[in-house]
């Protein structure tokens, strides 16, 4: 064999988007010149999956199987996903939260093989370059982040590339975009985590945040090089810290085919859960009173998500925001408060409205002291804070309504503000929960992004379309509400059931695109059956 064909086979293997491993048949083996290379067993793809879940299992823990998953990734995408699809219960905690969240905080530890896109300040002049080579040539879909907000776990720094890395790999799993049309980059910006700065093993930039022009000059260097390389391309902002997540939504939302998960994503996820929860209580949007604890990017776009909702069964936006309470790291969001963020004023209750309020004087209001005044119906934590919802709070609020409607939002577990068994108890049973992470409490529901982002990027990628509108999350938070399930655990369709999830909702979003005009693509690509023929399946070709 000449050397080429020798390299050529040595590539073949190496390379996670060719790698067939024991599976190359025999006749490939001779094509591709393969002998020697792989040991004689010629598997199929059906063996190989039980072999990895074996050695998958036998890890001593969810963060070995993390960082085993990853390895297999970039060893055989095709086994990766298929393991991966095989079963989404097990396989989604360990690919995605909570154990992402910890394979960002030792992602340098685990680091192996190049997966994704580092795009670091020193290498801000050469971005063009770098996103310029072929082997991205049939991209379609970018998740990117800076790392400064991973999940409720901070600053990250490089290590962030884990959730880019996770993301995409759900959206392989669930709406079936193929493994090289998918990437990963991570804006390396560098770390005011101090700790994973000093880090000798830590592969990121090793500097403080760059703020201010600067940081945005280089996030504008970096939309420019993607629109000229990637033109229609699908990019999701992903755990961006609060300011920056609004300000880079704002500024880019109409420039490239763009949406942040965060914001926008657990938005329609939230609303779609709780138009779920509310078929179950009997009592309508418009008279619900919802509390919502942490008003940053999640928090704040799941209360104007609430709004519109509300405002679409006939509410006026005034008497919508009367019905929805923020509070943040200072109690309740009063619009006397200096410097508010925008996102945050708009939520604000004018002071004279408390003046009546039972409250201990001191100089804010706490959550306990809202739930107490308030008697809302729905209280949402995406706050980040363990154990905010404590004991007397959730009993508080099950004193005052039939069915209170409780969700916990923020992740990983150890961030989440209660355990959903504890309010189930506080409550004697009447909650109906919902949590960000998976407790494997029976009867909770897993409130996660997942149930909306594959769906919203494949109706907007199988539409053509020009930008991600509001009007696109509303109908993937009312097709979510709509596939609310009575027949089992939870609200929402189990997580063996997302494939199909993310199909109704690309349906949905793909035709809202037309109807707004911003579809590009012919009608014929907009049905289900054209949607759901474009989704790959995890096979060797
Ligand atoms: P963020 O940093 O933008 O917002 C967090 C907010 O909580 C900020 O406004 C902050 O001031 C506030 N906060 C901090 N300490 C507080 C305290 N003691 N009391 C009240 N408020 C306090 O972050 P984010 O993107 O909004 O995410 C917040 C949490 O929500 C994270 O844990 C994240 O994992 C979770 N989240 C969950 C999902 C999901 O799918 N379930 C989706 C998105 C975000």
């Amino acid at each position: 064999m000449s050397p080429t064909r020798h390299a050529a086979a040595r590539a073949l293997l190496s390379d996670p988007l060719t790698n067939k491993g024991t599976a190359f048949t025999a006749e490939e083996r001779d094509e591709f010149g393969l002998h020697g290379l792989l040991p004689p067993h010629v598997g199929t793809l059906d063996s190989q999956i039980e072999r990895r879940r074996k050695a998958l299992e036998e890890k001593e823990s969810d963060f070995q199987r993390y960082a085993f998953l990853r390895e297999l990734q970039d060893s055989n995408e095709v086994l990766f996903h298929a393991l991966v699809q095989s079963d989404l219960p097990r396989m989604l905690p360990l690919v995605y939260t909570p154990t992402v969240g910890e394979g960002c905080e030792r992602f340098s530890e685990i680091w192996r093989r190049p997966r994704g896109l580092f795009l670091s300040y020193p290498n801000k002049d050469r971005i063009s370059d770098i996103l310029a080579d072929p082997a991205y040539d049939r991209v379609k879909v970018i998740v990117v982040s800076d790392g400064e907000r991973i999940l409720g776990l901070g600053d990250q720094g490089a290590g962030g590339m884990g959730i880019p890395i996770g993301k995409l790999a759900l959206y392989t799993a669930c709406a079936g975009i193929h493994p090289s049309e998918v990437l990963p980059i991570l804006l390396d910006l560098g770390t005011d985590n101090h700790a994973r700065r000093e880090d000798p093993l830590y592969v990121g930039w090793r500097a403080g945040r760059v703020r201010g022009q600067d940081y945005d000059d280089f996030v504008e260097a970096f939309v420019s090089a993607v629109d000229d390389r990637f033109p229609g391309v699908l990019l999701q902002w992903e755990d961006f810290a609060g300011k920056n997540a609004y300000d880079l939504l704002v500024r880019y939302r109409d420039r490239l085919l763009s949406f942040n998960d965060d914001i926008q994503g657990t938005a329609a996820t939230a609303v779609g859960t709780l138009l779920a929860a509310i078929g179950r209580t009997g009592v309508p949007l418009t008279e619900q009173r919802v509390v919502l604890f942490g008003a940053g990017a999640a928090g704040s776009g799941v209360a104007e998500m609430l709004v519109q909702a509300m405002v679409a069964e006939g509410l006026d936006d005034r008497s919508a925001r009367a019905r929805i309470w923020a509070v943040d790291r200072d109690g309740l969001i009063l619009s006397d408060v200096p410097r508010l963020p925008p996102q945050q004023l708009r939520l604000a209750r004018d002071p004279a409205e408390i003046a009546g309020w039972n409250v201990s004087g001191q100089n804010m209001i706490s959550l306990q002291e809202v739930v107490a005044n308030v008697h809302p119906t729905v209280l949402i934590g995406t706050s980040g804070q363990k154990a905010a919802f404590d004991e007397r709070t959730v009993r508080t609020m099950a004193e005052n309504v039939e069915r209170p409607v409780i969700f916990p939002l923020s992740n990983p577990i150890s961030r989440a503000e209660a355990h959903p068994a504890d309010i189930l108890e506080w409550t004697g049973g009447k909650a109906i929960v919902g949590t960000g992470s998976p407790f494997g409490t029976p009867g909770v529901t897993q409130v996660n992004n997942v149930y909306v982002f594959p769906g919203v990027g494949l109706g907007a990628l199988a539409s053509g379309a020009t930008a991600i509108s509001d009007g696109m999350f509303m109908v993937a938070a009312r097709r979510l509400g709509e596939l609310s399930r009575t027949d089992h655990d939870g609200l929402l369709p189990a997580v063996t059931e997302l494939r199909d999830v993310a199909l109704e909702i690309a349906v949905v979003v793909a035709a809202q695109a037309q109807a707004e005009g911003l579809a590009t693509a012919e009608p014929d690509a907009l049905t289900r059956e054209s949607i759901a023929a474009s989704m790959w399946q995890a096979q060797y070709a």
